[in-house]
């Protein structure tokens, strides 16, 4: 434990699992008060508890505008002013292009794409001036791997939404940022394919990246804080945290 963050006001969505509860962890032991939101309170209560008395989950499925709306104002309700925003949640569908479905394209969009824009546009009132924001795109924005397209195409969107993003809220000095990891190990692939599946995609990719191994929840995090909070002179950058993947 220690106050690095001591007095600042965290969202997280996405956060009761993987590298949004990772970076609640951080934030919430260097004195945080962390939000964090996910699909099911259960999940998000257990994660809460786990946290401790500085985290509350709020459950709000980022795809549904009126949930968003009712983050905000409980967010206003419990935090007043928000000074970091980790748009974190998302879902995979890793599939070759031929047997997408028109329902995964939709869902991976409403989720990926349209819900972190949403989350960015419904709380962007809250955020205090110098506050940071962050968005988790993916290494596979950036280059091409089999069965990520439709995944990848929404990353990259979010990529470029930084961008902008970071120009529009720069007068009042809130600086956006995207993180790009890599793959780590969190159990994403688990939730949409099959345990065979998911073993072989973890195997191609540990085949193929520099460092050999996948990359933990707590690595990304610390990209995460950085951005948020130290990176200071930073705004509508990528932050990629992937072993060397994308510099092959
Ligand atoms: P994860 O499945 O543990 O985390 C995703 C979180 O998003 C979960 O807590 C889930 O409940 C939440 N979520 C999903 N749909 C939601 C919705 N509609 N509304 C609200 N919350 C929703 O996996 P993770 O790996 O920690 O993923 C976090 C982010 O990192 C995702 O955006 C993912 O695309 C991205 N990412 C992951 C990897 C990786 O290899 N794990 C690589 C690059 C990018």
């Amino acid at each position: 434990m220690n106050d690095t963050y001591g007095g600042k006001n965290v969202v997280i969505t996405g956060g009761g699992s993987g590298i949004g509860f990772a970076t609640a962890k951080l934030l919430v032991d260097a004195g945080a008060r962390v939000v964090i939101t996910g699909r099911s309170q259960t999940t998000l209560d257990a994660a809460a508890e786990r946290l401790g008395t500085n985290a509350l989950g709020v459950r709000s499925d980022v795809s549904a505008l009126p949930d968003l709306d009712a983050l905000a104002a409980r967010v206003r309700d419990e935090l007043g002013t928000v000074q970091a925003l980790f748009v974190n949640a998302g879902i995979t569908s890793a599939m070759p292009f031929a047997s997408t479905t028109e329902e995964v394209y939709d869902e991976s969009f409403a989720i990926n794409v349209k819900g972190a824009f949403f989350t960015v546009q419904k709380l962007a009132p809250l955020l205090s001036t110098g506050a940071g924001v962050v968005l988790t795109t993916s290494a596979v924005n950036v280059m091409g791997m089999e069965g990520t397209s439709v995944y990848a195409a929404g990353k990259a969107a979010l990529r470029s939404m930084a961008r902008s993003f970071s120009r529009e809220l720069l007068p009042r000095g809130i600086r956006v940022n995207a993180v790009s990891p890599g793959p780590v190990d969190t159990g994403i692939l688990e939730n949409t394919m099959t345990k065979e599946a998911a073993d072989q995609f973890k195997a191609e990719r540990v085949a193929e990246n520099p460092m050999r191994r996948f990359g933990n929840p707590e690595e990304v995090a610390r990209a995460v804080a950085f951005l948020a909070f130290d990176a200071t002179y930073t705004t509508g950058a990528e932050f990629v945290v992937d072993g060397g993947m994308t510099q092959l």
